[in-house]
């Protein structure tokens, strides 16, 4: 472990009970929509208090085609820790372009040059929990204050921590309600639509990467691998912490 005060998230909003049991009912009643039907229900829900995150995966790409039709003023953020790849970073601007949504980035509050001179080194290759709380969930937190709803990519057959995500539900984690779009979907189902539709992409997928985060966190893929084999390769950590509970 690296020494130092760990980032843990300020103290978060409850749910009530009542809120509870409506987001869960309106979660089984969106089980059989459409990804842009829950998306134009968050919207219609939440207005200017619905933001989204994306890491521009191919589902948070695709959530972005939608909204540009649904809601383009939309606030949707990315957690630029300062590690992403360069065709990560290309892609926002490829996104604005097509869409006229300015993905906003959102970094921590010390540069990698200063949070590595800090430390003596990368986070990464010690404590990548530690990492993924400084550069990542800390910024998340910081941001959802200013939100009631959050939009987010994840789909259940992602791996088991994902498993058993609801379309739309309270997140303990951050104290907002979280709406996952594409929840019930497959990734082939994500793609099909990707390919008919001409959506932008990250070209890093056409080289072997599935799922792509920071760049030192992130490897190719063989094709017989798991989706979220090529994160934080070859360690026990499989999630930044954003999407587990
Ligand atoms: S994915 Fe890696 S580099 Fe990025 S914040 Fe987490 S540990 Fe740090």
């Amino acid at each position: 472990m690296v020494p130092g005060p760990t980032v843990n998230p300020p103290r978060v909003r409850e749910a009530t009970g009542e809120l509870r049991e409506d987001l869960a009912r309106a979660s089984r009643s969106l089980e059989a929509a459409s990804p842009a039907d829950v998306i134009r229900w968050a919207v219609d829900r939440y207005g200017g208090r619905l933001t989204m995150a994306t890491a521009f995966g191919p589902e948070g790409c695709l959530i972005i085609h939608w909204l540009a039709a649904i809601a383009p003023g939309t606030h949707v953020f990315n957690l630029e820790t300062g590690y992403q790849f360069p065709e990560t970073l290309a892609l926002r601007d490829r996104i604005a372009a097509r869409y006229g949504i300015e993905v906003a980035l959102e970094r921590p509050e010390t540069t990698v040059e200063d949070y590595e001179r800090t430390h003596g080194g990368p986070i990464y290759r010690v404590d990548p929990d530690r990492c993924c709380g400084d550069r990542k969930l800390a910024v998340v937190t910081r941001v959802l204050t200013g939100f009631d709803a959050w939009m987010s990519g994840i789909r259940r057959d992602q791996s088991p921590d994902r498993a058993a995500a609801p379309i739309v539900g309270w997140d303990h984690k951050f104290g907002v309600v979280k709406v996952s779009p594409l929840a019930n979907w497959t990734k082939a189902q994500v793609w099909d639509v990707i390919v008919r539709e001409q959506v932008p992409y990250n070209p890093l997928h056409d080289k072997g990467y599935v799922s792509i985060g920071c760049q030192p966190c992130t490897r190719a893929v063989a094709a017989a691998e798991d989706e979220r084999a090529g994160r934080w390769s070859g360690t026990a950590k499989t999630e930044c912490g954003l999407h587990s509970r």
